[in-house]
């Protein structure tokens, strides 16, 4: 099994941002949208073992709230841009964003659980 301390925090948080396995950034990580493989097809490692449970919806709507509220309040103010128009383009850009950043912040997160260890501990019964 690959060890999680001979590499650098950062790194299998950067693999998982990248749908890669966090401990060895050759393996897939989804075999679907966001349904994490239960072991690296690469090393092996046990990467469904680790749940990232809200944390991934709640920190992309931390991370896009405040963008999209600016988005939307400027659009507002213009008067020239059609209401039939902004209203369709924000809502797909809305939940393009959610869709593009939501498996990538999913990534992330169980990069550092598997950085901080998660895999490593024993599943209570
Ligand atoms: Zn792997």
């Amino acid at each position: 099994m690959p060890n999680a301390s001979s590499s650098p925090a950062w790194l299998p948080v950067l693999r998982g941002l990248r749908h890669r396995c966090p401990a060895c950034g050759e393996g897939k990580l989804y075999q679907r949208y966001l349904k994490q493989m239960d072991v690296c097809a690469a090393c092996g490692a046990p990467i469904g073992k680790i749940r990232a449970e809200d944390g991934p919806p709640w920190l992309t709507v931390l991370c896009l709230g405040p963008f999209l509220a600016g988005l939307t309040f400027i659009s507002s103010r213009q008067e020239s841009w059609p209401m039939w128009l902004t209203l369709p383009a924000l809502s797909l850009f809305a939940i393009g964003a959610v869709l593009t950043l939501l498996p990538r912040i999913k990534g992330a997160i169980i990069g550092l659980f598997w950085s901080m260890g998660a895999h490593e501990q024993e599943e209570d019964a």
